[in-house]
């Protein structure tokens, strides 16, 4: 629950999500010389505690944007034009991921699958072996648009035997779901700040591993500002290339104390609790979960709307008589489903008063409805 100006608002976006009361007091803190000691030691040490969540002996580094920039950061680092790239799809944000791509004269191969859908190992294999000189397979973790987890470390095992680069798009997975870069051989990790890091929008997270680093010397891209080696140079320094984001490495930094603190299996485990939940909810209330159940995410839920309705009329709804903020759907699936996001700072309680007004509105509207245990 988030306490703003007297109100009390169940934020339930799959992102931005709310911000824990540690780091927003961290917000308050005035600014230090970018090229000072003090920077140097909260980088550093930012910088050694995002290894440990990404589970890494790599590198982990951050540029002041937003999640997208890590698309960007990926092809203009590990490729080159006209290189062969396997863009798998399954939701919107794997599609934004191909387009980046094509907008970067890659050559684009794409595997489309049904929104709703996860990828499996044996599609990705076969697909692989109609294009065995792709140099890169761009992969979304968790696919926020449809509320599906992706079996990352089968689909990197599949990538890896072929010899092509693993990219993972793990904005609305990473610090929320086990995402264990080393041990599943992944090459390069994007992600954001506004989801379950629990800060607010505005850093983008990326990891790099040997392999990516082996593609960074051969590509001929040309860059600047997302120039990987020039950010890793810095870093090595305790510093950032450019002017850093003070404001937002002190919320960052809390925020990973408070994961750290709370321990990240714990977390991990919280938001498997969450999904479960949240889903067992949907489905007590006699609605429908828009994604495949078998490979549902932890951290966002998308629920089909039930026929008749749209999915503006039940977001307005909640919002309106609940103060419960969901998000409706993306693309062409926008008044399809509606998604509840349960990552980063999130308890049982915002889950059960997601479902409770989520009850409530249904019978506003006249939709059928079943009753959700342990509400009243
Ligand atoms: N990838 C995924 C899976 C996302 O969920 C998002 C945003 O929600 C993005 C990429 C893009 O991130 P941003 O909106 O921070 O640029």
């Amino acid at each position: 629950m988030q306490e703003n100006c007297g109100v009390t608002t169940n934020f339930r976006l799959p992102g931005p999500t709310p911000l824990p009361p540690a780091v927003l007091q961290a917000m308050q803190r005035e600014m230090i010389p970018h090229r000072g000691s003090g920077l140097n030691e909260l980088y550093t040490s930012i910088l050694k505690r995002a290894r440990e969540i990404h589970r890494t002996d790599g590198d982990v580094l951050l540029w002041p944007a937003s999640g997208s920039a890590g698309w960007e950061i990926a092809v203009v680092n590990l490729l080159s034009p006209g290189d062969p790239v396997l863009c798998t799809v399954i939701g919107d944000f794997g599609d934004r991921f191909a387009k980046v791509a094509e907008a970067f004269r890659l050559e684009v191969r794409r595997l489309d699958l049904p929104w709703g859908q996860a990828l499996t190992p044996d599609k990705l294999k076969s697909q692989m072996e109609r294009n065995p000189e792709v140099k890169a397979v761009f992969l979304t973790h968790n696919e926020t648009s449809t509320g599906v987890t992706n079996p990352l470390p089968d689909l990197a095992k599949v990538v890896r035997d072929q010899g092509a680069l693993v990219v993972v798009d793990a904005v609305s997975s990473a610090a929320g779901l086990p995402l264990l870069m080393d041990e599943w051989g992944l090459d390069f990790v994007l992600s954001g700040s506004q989801k379950a890091w629990m800060c607010p929008p505005g850093l983008t997270i990326v990891g790099v591993g040997p392999r990516a680093w082996d593609a960074y010397q051969r590509s001929t891209y040309p860059r600047f500002f997302w120039d990987l080696g020039a950010a890793k140079d810095y870093a090595l320094k305790g510093m950032t290339p450019t002017t850093p984001p003070l404001t937002l490495f002190y919320a960052f930094d809390a925020a990973l104390d408070l994961i750290l603190d709370e321990g990240l299996e714990n977390v991990w485990r919280r938001h498997a609790r969450l999904g479960e939940r949240t889903r067992r909810g949907i489905k007590e209330l006699g609605l429908s979960l828009f994604e495949d159940e078998a490979f549902a995410s932890n951290t966002v839920t998308a629920v089909a709307v039930p026929e008749g309705l749209t999915a503006k009329q039940i977001t307005q709804a909640m919002k309106r008589d609940h103060d419960v903020v969901v998000a409706g759907g993306q693309g062409h699936l926008s008044e399809a489903m509606i998604r509840i996001g349960h990552m980063g700072w999130c308890d049982e309680a915002d889950v059960e008063g997601c479902l409770e007004a989520l009850s409530s509105v249904l019978a506003e509207l006249g939709a059928e409805r079943r009753v959700v245990s342990g509400v009243a």
